[in-house]
């Protein structure tokens, strides 16, 4: 990495545990600002977190958001790097799963804290993706944002891959669209700061995950 730190910021205490990541694709960067933000009101409300602890990334891949690239300053697609059955060996994909320091960042605290729901926000199709048992979970996370469920299919080594189809871990890929970057983050937060409150009330409907 090029010098820039790794942030993930714990809110409260519960048993379950739901874990928010944006920009992990340098390319899409409007999920960052919804999480801060999404941050900024629990803080400000923290009896709204309940029994459940709320994990953030707000930027995965620091250097490729500096740089405007897809890729870590490695050039390796951080979605592409994870332990998955479909993982496939690539110079691009890291060559190996977790060759990278961010992949491996996040795969600390998904040990660490054990999610019961991950969230991952992308660019620029417009929907909700799910991989895992989380089909219900992106119709209604869906419904509160106004974008459509649609099954894309788990990328090879990607998180949703791996989290999702080998762990078993709900997960849904946000797809934000093409230009969300340009609202402000008052417009975005209007626009999509239900669908976080949805996922708030989804980790906290689901079990706690046993420690290993
Ligand atoms: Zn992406």
């Amino acid at each position: 990495m090029q010098g820039r730190a790794l942030e993930a910021n714990v809110l409260g205490a519960g048993p379950r545990t739901l874990l928010i990541i944006a920009g992990i694709h340098g390319t899409e960067p409007a999920g960052g600002p919804l999480v801060r933000r999404f941050e900024r009101e629990l803080r400000a409300a923290p009896e709204r977190l309940r029994d459940v602890t709320l994990v953030l990334v707000p930027e995965l891949n620091p250097d490729g958001l500096a740089a405007g690239t897809r890729t870590n300053a490695r050039g390796v697609d951080l979605n592409r790097n994870w332990p998955a059955r479909n993982f496939t060996s690539t110079e691009r994909h890291g060559g190996d799963p977790l060759t990278e320091p961010e992949t491996r960042f996040l795969a600390d605290l998904l040990e660490r804290h054990r999610p019961v729901l991950v969230l991952s926000f992308h660019q620029p199709l417009a929907c909700v993706d799910y991989d895992g048992p989380a089909e219900l979970i992106a119709e209604r996370v869906a419904r509160a944002s106004n974008l459509p469920v649609k099954k894309l299919g788990a990328r090879p080594g990607s998180l949703g891959a791996y989290v999702g189809e080998d762990l078993g871990v709900p997960i849904l890929t946000l797809e934000l669209p093409a230009n969300a970057q340009r609202s402000s983050e008052e417009d975005l937060w209007r626009r999509y700061g239900a669908l976080l409150w949805q996922a708030l009330d989804e980790a906290f409907a689901l079990d706690p995950r046993p420690a290993i």
